[in-house]
């Protein structure tokens, strides 16, 4: 990651140049913000899947039994 400003080479997880503390603008962060949250719906949606089977499991167990 280099700065605009000063053309110092930063690391990639750098937020601020280490030399001129000008903000540094990355591509990838975007990007990289995008996937987590998609696989955090993923993640959800099998929650929400797993949660209605148990029910489902449940609301049988109980047909079942009586
Ligand atoms: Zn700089």
């Amino acid at each position: 990651m280099r700065c605009e400003k000063c053309k110092t080479e930063n690391n990639d997880g750098s937020i601020y140049c280490r030399k001129c503390g000008t903000p540094l603008k990355r591509k990838n962060l975007n990007h990289a913000n995008i996937i987590p949250k998609e696989n955090n719906k993923q993640d959800n949606t099998i929650y929400y899947l797993i949660t209605i089977i148990i029910i489902q499991i449940a609301i049988i167990i109980l047909l079942l039994l009586h």
